[in-house]
């Protein structure tokens, strides 16, 4: 047997076997308040513009009886371990929509009532991780990573009690609610599901309908198609995973229920960009003791992941030798990928035989100093002959680069020269090259966090700045936002002690 064993004895479960969603319709809320609303994103999907009347749509209020709305189920491996039915806990799909152009968008509320699937939890969200959501989820798609988007942040009205104790008390906070789009909210979850149930049926419906519906590159019509299927995943996967390493995201929960079959960023909860660059650095407190989601971690546990869904689709392949090779390739593709990111970040235009010493050395040197990994590379960028090296990289540093440290970072900085020198482009397409691979603007946590008190307390200034900065994160619009995490917030200020995930 492939399947990861029993999970019907758990009392936290509501099993509900070959059902795929359950219909249920949003809370309602009396005082709705609009925080946000993302009209380019509207248009685009074919909502149009917004008018005062839509808010109450906004948070899924007064819905025509005939529209349908519902939750899924699937369910998924977290930190490691098979954690059976899971579903949607907190968001409710609205279904789709098609644009003039013929483009479906699946349009989901998140944070809008309790379901089938919320177990023990409420179904609300909280302002700090609506908040989190919308402005990440919208930061990564103007930094061209492939994610899910969000249409809208509006205020519940109503106040949210969180476990996170406040001088003894349980902490209230506002509710929110975001609306958030995407091709598809599919994830491995879902087919995990299908397969632990053993209802290979509805596994080999799941698998056609999404190879119809979004993978268009899949050529084959007899059953090679589900081989195809599983590469083409297991190449999106690796794609994703390399942009996140080229902007320093770390996600913080790569639970399969967390990762989407269409290859897109998924599921905003405690994540965090990153600020001094570090292999280990995880933003989730749930996940200190083991750090099995950090920065340097997420192609492993990509095709760890991955592992788990070759085993939900074997019913369909039926063939192990397919299956193990397709994994190893994908370690091999990864590393292959990441490393020509990392060229272009670099401004090289081909990656060389010597350049895996080079990136060793340099993760080395850019863990010893604690520099910050964007500012690093904007800083390389405006290197001339002139540059002295001692000052250029000081507010970059989050240590403070004494003699020995500034030695080493001069002969690195000699040893990029040098590399660079072997270059078959010119200097003015290298640096096009490093422009285009290096955001100067990232959504470091510190802004969220400060952004999130501004917004609790009124004030919207923060947001509307961070919006602009956000979409157009190759440029410097606000100098003040390109400068390392202030002294006095750590890493993963902005996150709750627990996690904030809720
Ligand atoms: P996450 O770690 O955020 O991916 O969530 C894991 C599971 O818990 C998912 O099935 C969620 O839908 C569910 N969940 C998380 N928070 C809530 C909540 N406030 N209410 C209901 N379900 C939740
Ligand atoms: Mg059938
Ligand atoms: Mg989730």
């Amino acid at each position: 047997e492939t399947f990861p064993g029993d999970f019907s004895n758990n009392p936290m479960q509501r099993n509900t076997p070959k059902v795929l969603f359950a219909t249920i319709k949003p809370s309602g809320f009396d005082k709705p308040e609009l925080i946000a609303f993302n009209e380019a994103l509207s248009k685009e999907i074919g909502l149009g513009t917004y008018e005062d009347k839509d808010l109450s749509f906004l948070v899924g209020n007064n819905l025509p009886e005939n529209v349908r709305t519902y939750a899924t189920a699937y369910a998924g491996h977290q930190f490691g371990n098979w954690a059976g039915q899971l579903g949607d806990g907190r968001a409710i799909l609205a279904g789709e929509i098609t644009n003039e152009a013929g483009k479906k968008t699946e349009i989901q509320w998140k944070g809008a009532g309790a379901t089938p699937y919320s177990r023990h939890a409420d179904g609300r969200a909280v302002l700090r991780s609506s908040v989190r959501e919308y402005l990440m989820s919208e930061a990564m798609y103007h930094l061209a990573v492939p994610t899910t988007r969000a249409l809208s942040l509006a205020f519940t009205g109503e106040d949210v009690m969180r476990d996170i104790m406040y001088n003894g008390n349980p902490k209230l906070e506002k509710g929110a609610v975001v609306i958030r789009t995407a091709e598809s909210f599919l994830r491995f979850g879902h087919f995990e599901l299908m397969s632990a149930q053993r209802e290979y049926n509805n596994l080999q419906d799941l698998a056609d309908f999404t190879i119809e519906n979004y993978y268009p590159e899949i050529t084959a019509t007899d059953n090679k198609k589900y081989k195809e299927f599983f590469e083409n995943i297991c190449t999106r996967t690796a794609n994703l995973m390399v942009e996140w390493f080229r902007v320093g995201f770390v996600h913080g929960v790569m639970n399969t229920d967390n990762m989407s079959v269409l290859g897109l960023t998924i599921d905003y909860g405690p994540y965090s960009m990153m600020d001094e660059y570090d292999l280990n650095f995880t933003p989730n407190t749930t996940d200190l003791p083991g750090r099995r989601y950090a920065f340097g971690k997420q192609g492993q546990i990509a095709q760890w992941n991955l592992w788990q869904l070759a085993n939900a689709l074997h019913p369909l392949i039926k063939d192990e030798k397919f299956l193990e090779d397709t994994l190893n390739n994908f370690g091999t593709y990864f590393w292959e990928a990441h490393d020509q990111m990392l060229c272009k970040k670099f401004g090289f235009d081909q990656l060389l035989k010597q350049d895996e010493e080079f990136f060793t050395n340099w993760q080395g040197l850019m863990q010893e100093l604690q520099l910050d990994y964007t500012l690093f590379f904007n800083q390389l960028k405006k290197i001339t002959q002139n540059t002295d090296i001692s000052e250029f990289f000081k507010d970059a540093s989050y240590s403070i680069l004494n003699e020995e440290k500034l030695e080493k970072l001069n002969s690195f900085i000699k040893s990029y020269e040098a590399r660079k020198a072997l270059n078959s482009i010119s200097e003015e397409d290298s640096l096009a090259m490093m422009e285009k691979s290096n955001p100067i603007f990232i959504l470091r946590n510190y802004l969220l966090y400060e952004c999130i008190e501004e917004i609790s307390n009124g004030r919207k200034e923060m947001l509307e700045k961070l919006i602009k900065a956000l979409e157009n994160p190759y440029e410097e619009i606000y100098p003040e936002f390109s400068v390392k995490r202030p002294s006095g917030y750590d890493d993963t200020a902005g996150c709750s002690t627990l996690s904030c995930s809720s």
